[in-house]
């Protein structure tokens, strides 16, 4: 039988407290142990400060069977988690010989001389098993109390603190509090269509859903719905997962573009490379953020031909043959103008596909009929051209991000057409 155990994050480090360092163990922490079917109820942070770190401590233990610790293991004086444990649970600190002779092997490997400071991390609890840190020096800790509660310190070193969180902590905790269950979460991404769009589109299977549970987060350019399932198999879990995407894939179809990692960019690559199509990218208002995403990837050599960054009215015309009179007549920022620059491109880089974007990035720029975040962005191909008008409205770095996003996103709907075509 499964018994419930509350699990809390403190994470130690004066620099967490100044904002010197972001503090993403705890995130990473909390999704681990979620993922593990350990739910986590609090977190906090102290400072390098013994006596803060033991009233922390105190707190959690009156409320929390499980407390993980993060940082404040190292060598150097303002290092006070092992100690702070120790006097707040009454346990003097004992000179581990295997984890001296294991720091000692680290240095002589190394060929460096072993400060007495190194000595003091073989100094551990008494009664704690030692976790061997296999990226660093400092190792962990973990005392189960007589009450079966149970407290880990883990480095602050991210690299190394992930290894020992999920090659020893999260296995003893399981199977300390016999949790068997698992929670596996996917995130479908989608783009292209308002938060509130996708929401009504979805509402149903959002209120009825309980396991799996469906969660959507928006952000400027994408939103992420997050499919949550806990399961007593894997197998099952997956069962349950792809039952319910299919269902919102049936909502949602091409709106969904990528799942988990997967970045926009990543598709577009995939789908170029299907397809065997070139493309050559001429942006203004984006100031290369286009190509730079679509080389983000390797092996983008097979399909990116060119991009340029034409700013100015006068490398419109020189670069890409847009008439004079169409800037004239039309502003810079037109729909006549986005076409020109990728009818343009795709000429003179003779690529299957040209993109041509031009926009008011802002904040100054903007007029009445043509506001900031006007953004026309077209697509040439054999086909023809097509033109999308876009009113973005954020601030600058967003706006170009959101246009960058369109235009990727306008490239992937054709690639997908012609696909299936
Ligand atoms: P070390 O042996 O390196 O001294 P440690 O366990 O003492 O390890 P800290 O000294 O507290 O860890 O931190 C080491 C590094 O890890 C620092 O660069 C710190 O910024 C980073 N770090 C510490 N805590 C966190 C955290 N919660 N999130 C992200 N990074 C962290
Ligand atoms: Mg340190």
């Amino acid at each position: 039988m499964e018994r419930q155990a509350r699990a809390e994050i403190l994470t130690v480090g004066t620099e967490l407290l100044l904002g010197q360092t972001i503090d993403t163990n705890s995130a990473y922490i909390g999704e681990q142990l979620a993922a593990a079917g350990i739910e986590v109820h609090w977190k906090s942070a102290v400072g390098d400060h013994e006596g803060h770190i033991r009233e922390a401590l105190r707190a959690a233990l009156a409320r929390s069977e499980i407390v993980i610790t993060t940082g404040g293991l190292g060598p150097t004086e303002d290092d006070l988690t092992c100690l702070a444990v120790a006097a707040e649970l009454g346990r003097p600190l004992i000179l581990d010989k295997t984890v001296l002779e294991s720091i000692r092997h680290r240095f002589t490997d190394r060929a460096i001389v072993m400060s007495r400071n190194n000595e003091r991390q073989a100094m551990i609890p008494e009664g704690a098993t030692v976790l061997p840190n296999r990226n660093g020096t400092a190792p962990g800790f973990a005392i189960r109390l007589r009450d079966g509660r149970i407290v880990a310190a883990v480095p602050g070193v991210p690299s190394e603190m992930r290894l020992m969180l999920n090659e020893q902590v999260i296995p003893r905790l399981r199977e300390s509090f016999g949790v068997t269950s698992t929670i596996r979460s996917h995130i479908l991404k989608a783009c292209g269509i308002a938060e509130s769009t996708l929401d009504e589109t979805i509402s149903d299977l959002i209120r009825l859903s309980r396991n799996p549970t469906i969660g959507v987060m928006a952000y400027p350019d994408e939103i992420h719905i997050r499919l949550t399932v806990k399961s007593e198999s894997e197998a099952e879990g997956d069962r349950l997962l792809d039952e319910l995407e299919t269902a919102i894939r049936a909502r949602l179809g091409d709106y969904l573009f990528g799942r988990d990692e997967e970045r926009l960019e990543e598709v577009v690559g995939r789908l170029l490379l299907e397809t065997r199509a070139t493309v050559a990218v001429a942006e203004s208002c984006t100031g290369g953020l286009v190509c730079h995403r679509l080389t983000n990837l390797p092996g983008s050599s097979a399909y990116f031909i060119r991009g340029d960054v034409v700013y100015a009215n006068e490398a419109k015309e020189r670069l890409l043959d847009v008439p004079h009179k169409l800037i004239a007549e039309h502003g810079a920022v037109s729909r006549p103008v986005a076409l020109a620059m990728a009818i343009g491109m795709r000429q003179t880089a003779g690529t299957d596909l040209a993109l041509g974007i031009t926009g008011i990035a802002g904040p100054g720029g903007g007029s009445a009929t043509k506001p900031v975040g006007l953004t026309y962005i077209a697509l040439a191909s054999e086909g023809g051209v097509i033109c999308r008008e876009h009113r973005f409205l954020a601030d600058r770095d967003t706006n170009k991000l959101l246009a960058s996003q369109s235009a990727l996103d306008i490239l992937r709907r054709h690639l997908l057409s012609s696909r299936h075509a």
